[in-house]
Formats: C-alpha cells, structure tokens, sequence
C-alpha cells in the first residue's frame, strides 16, 4: 500500500516537475585516437561545444552533481531546465576540454578510478592515458566535482560484496582528500545489484546509473544519458 502511494506521489510530482537530464562522457577531442578510444566514448570538441551552447540557447542551464541532487531532493515544482555533464574514467584527454568548460562557467562532475591516477596503470591498454594524481588534486575550481569510478573499471555486477566493499573503500580512501569530492558513485556500465546499492546506501554515497532516463524527484539514484 504504502509503495502504491509513493508511486502514485511520484506520478503527480512528475507533471508538475521539468527533468533535469545527467549526460555521460569520456572523451572530447580535436581527433579520434583509435588505439586509444572508443569510438561510441568519443565526440569531437567544435560538435561539442556547438552542441552545448545550442543547449544554453534553448534556455537550458547546466549546473552541478550537487546542485541537481538537492534539486531532485527538494524541489516541488520545476520550471527551468537544467542539466549536468559527467566525464567518466578520468582520461587524460580532459585537460583539453576543461578549460573551454572553466571559460565558460559550466560544471562539471569527473568520475574517477582510483588505481589509474598512477600514471602507469591502464583499464584495456597501455596507450590509454589518464590524469595523474598530482593533475587531478590540482584541480580545485569550484565548477569541478570529483566522484567514484571503482577503485578499477569493473563490473559491480560480476563481484563479490567483499570485493566491491574494497572497491569502493580503497576509492574513498584516495578520493575523500580532494577538496572537491563528492560522495556519488558512478557504477561502470551502469551496472550494480541490489547488494551494491546497499553497501552505496551503507556509506551514505548515492549511486549514478547509465540507462538513459532523466531525473525528476527519485532520489534513490542519479539517472544518466551518453551524450
Ligand atoms: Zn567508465
């Protein structure tokens, strides 16, 4: 009975709710590097930054993780659009686009794998490049949020509760120390369990899913789309 009402509340919060929409990146570039990227993580840097300024023409504002999850938390009514850029991994390649970003007062949110901030480590291949650890804590603008990526890029899904605690408590650990940290996980791929979310839940860090869908007032989990 009680989840009826909840769904029956959150059906009529929706009509009266615009959706705040969480876009998933990973590489912005002048040109593809086919050893190095996925074509589908890729997107060239003029369509990006046609494409998010042709986004701020239509009267969307783009503002940070936090924001848009006190947003979902609190709001009861929401007329404007906003929006939220994610990049995940923590590649190398953002030291060409975050400026642009910086210039012009977009937030951001880099989702970070702990083990790859080495400066040596890889996820599929040693042409990969990621930033340093010395790179990332150098970064302390206010525009940019620093978020969890799993200590490695695995799938949440396929490990052990103990391996995923690990996972995620080895990134804290490194991660915490940023000034800009913020307690969201990004599962890699999306994918998780309900054990995951729960471990989540445990240390008060709010999952990030990649399935397509907005965000209107669920706060149980941060709903991303690929950009
Ligand atoms: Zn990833």
């Amino acid at each position: 009975m009680k989840e009826l009402w909840h769904k029956i509340k959150r059906k009529w919060m929706k009509l009266r709710l615009q959706p705040i929409r969480v876009f998933c990146l990973h590489h912005v570039t002048e040109q593809f590097d086919a050893e190095s990227m996925s074509a589908c993580d890729w997107m060239q840097i003029d369509e990006f930054k046609r494409l998010i300024l042709s986004m701020q023409h239509d009267g969307i504002t783009f503002i940070s993780l936090s924001e848009a999850y006190a947003k979902i938390s609190h709001d009861k009514c929401r007329t404007h659009k906003y929006a939220v850029l994610t990049f995940d991994d923590g590649y190398a390649s953002l030291k060409g686009i975050l400026p642009w970003l910086q210039e012009n007062r977009i937030p951001v949110t880099l989702f970070i794998n702990g083990k790859y901030l080495d400066g040596h480590s890889y996820r599929k291949n040693p042409k990969e490049q990621y930033l340093t650890k010395e790179e990332l804590f150098a970064i302390t603008s206010p525009l940019v949020e620093i978020g969890l990526h799993g200590w490695e890029h695995t799938d949440a899904s396929q490990m052990t509760q103990a391996e995923f605690e690990k996972s995620i408590n080895r990134s804290v650990d490194l991660l915490n120390a940023h000034p800009r940290y913020i307690p969201f996980h990004a599962y890699t791929w999306g994918r998780h369990t309900t054990l995951t979310d729960r471990d989540l839940q445990d240390k008060q860090i709010i999952p990030v899913l990649v399935g397509g869908k907005k965000n209107y007032c669920n706060t149980k989990y941060i709903e991303r789309e690929i950009l």
